[in-house]
């Protein structure tokens, strides 16, 4: 039998209300287990009240996962940027790659200034959908090497 195909979906949101960090760590650890499970990998950014995450994994399950995120009252205006078959997985070695960049900015962590630049609003980002991605992938990689 062949493989389901690869599917990946990007999207922005803003959170209801600004979240603790204790709220993120239970969102993040309830995504990884739930992911592991059903093949899903991606990135997730957290920045002043709003979100940007991409995931990717069999089609069936990626759907599954963005019914159940648009449901979720955490988070609201959730505009879709990318929504699509993929041939590789961009995030294949997590279950959800996370990074808090107001954090990040405040202790000064390596190559966040220059990354924030790219950084974008939700009206530009749905004006140019690849741009998500793009800073998704930038971060992926800046967090290499973390
Ligand atoms: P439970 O975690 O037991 O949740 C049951 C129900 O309660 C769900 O409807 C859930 O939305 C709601 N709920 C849970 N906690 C809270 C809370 N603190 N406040 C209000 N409602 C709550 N899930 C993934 O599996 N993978 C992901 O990558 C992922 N990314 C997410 C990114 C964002 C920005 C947000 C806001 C949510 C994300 N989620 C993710 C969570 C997703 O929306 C569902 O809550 C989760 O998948 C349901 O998990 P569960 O079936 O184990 O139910």
């Amino acid at each position: 039998m062949q493989p389901e195909p690869l599917h990946q979906y990007v999207y922005v949101s803003s959170a209801s209300r600004l979240l603790s960090d204790d709220e993120l760590v239970d969102l993040l650890r309830t995504s990884r287990e739930n992911n592991a499970r059903d093949g899903i990998t991606g990135m997730l950014l957290y920045r002043g009240g709003n979100f940007m995450q991409a995931f990717e994994g069999p089609e069936g399950a990626v759907r599954a996962l963005e019914a159940r995120i648009r449901q979720d009252p955490r988070h609201r205006d959730i505009h879709g940027l990318l929504d699509g078959a993929v041939a590789v997985r961009q995030f294949p070695n997590w279950t959800m790659g996370f990074a808090n960049v107001e954090r990040m900015t405040e202790q000064g962590e390596h190559g966040v200034s220059r990354l924030l630049g790219s950084y974008a609003s939700a009206a530009e980002l749905v004006d140019d959908p690849g741009r998500a991605l793009r800073i998704l992938v930038s971060f992926r990689d800046a967090m290499r090497g973390v």
